[in-house]
Formats: structure tokens, sequence, C-alpha cells
């Protein structure tokens, strides 16, 4: 907790190290600064479970997901992001053993994140969509609810964009 004669009204916190700073003002009681701490860790704890994953954790996910659902036989050599994909999801060559997911899919909830993953993995093991596929994605309890919410992403893009919503 640091607490700053110049700093009059703004609260905020980030991590150094292994630490989490909270700086405050000087003149808040004690009770504020208990209540701002709480407010802050929180919202610290929101934006970290926000974060995107780097291309190292992506390939992690992907091997603990082949794990859990396919029984760990589809190993792809790569997994990572990629800016150049605005149509798919996600794709993957076979051959290669490589994955790719679009950027698009940062900041979207882990569930559909996975669902994409999981989708690339199959792929790996059958190609196209076929009645074998999809069986495989059974496995994954949220294929339906994931498909829902991507459905609604490609739904909403295409919306007429309303003036007012440009100024966001
Ligand atoms: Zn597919």
């Amino acid at each position: 907790m640091r607490r700053s004669a110049r700093r009059r009204r703004t609260v905020s916190a980030y991590r150094e190290g292994d630490r989490t700073v909270v700086l405050i003002p000087a003149r808040m009681s004690e009770a504020e600064e208990q209540r701002w701490v709480g407010v802050m860790l929180d919202k610290l704890a929101a934006q970290e479970s926000k974060r995107v994953l780097g291309d190292s954790e992506l390939s992690e996910r992907a091997q603990r997901l082949s794990e859990q659902f396919f029984e760990g036989r589809a190993r792809p050599s790569s997994v990572r992001w990629v800016t150049n994909q605005n149509t798919r999801w996600g794709s993957c060559t076979p051959s290669e053993g490589s994955i790719r997911l679009s950027h698009r899919l940062q900041g979207m909830p882990e569930y559909v994140v996975d669902y994409v993953l999981l989708h690339e993995l199959a792929h790996l093991l059958v190609p196209g969509h076929g009645p074998r596929f999809w069986r495989l994605l059974d496995a994954y309890p949220r294929t339906e609810r994931a498909r829902g919410y991507l459905e609604g992403v490609v739904a909403a893009d295409r919306l007429p964009h309303l003036p007012a919503a440009r100024e966001e």
C-alpha cells in the first residue's frame, strides 16, 4: 500500500513481481482504504483472467484437451495465433500437424477457445465434417453452446452499424 499526498481522488493498483501495489490518496480513511483495496484486487483479478494466452500456453492447453477428450491421440506439432485469418476461427494442416487459431477468438470465453482448439485437434484425427468427426466432438460437453456463441458473433457482425456505436 502506498499513500500519496499528491494523489487526491484516484486509486490504482498494479502487480510488482509477486506483490500487489495499491496507490491511494493520503487522506483516505482506514475504512475507505479497506474497501478500495478489495475493489482494486477484484479488478486486477478480472483483468488477468481476460489475459490472452501466449502461443506456448495455447500448445499446453491443446495437449491437455487432447488428453482429456481424445485420449491424447491428437498431437499437434505447433499451435499458434494468426492474424491473417478472418473468415475462419481455426485451421489445421494435418500433414504437418499444425494448428492456427484466429486472433479474433482472443477475449472470447475459454469454453469457446477450447471448442475451436478441440475442433482442429479432431481434424488431425478425422478430415472433413462427417459423422465420425462430430462423434469425436460429442465428448466435449459444450460443443453446441460454443457453436451457438460463434454463430451469434458472426450474426452480430452482419448487423448494420448504427452511427452511435462508432463512438465506443
Ligand atoms: Zn472443421
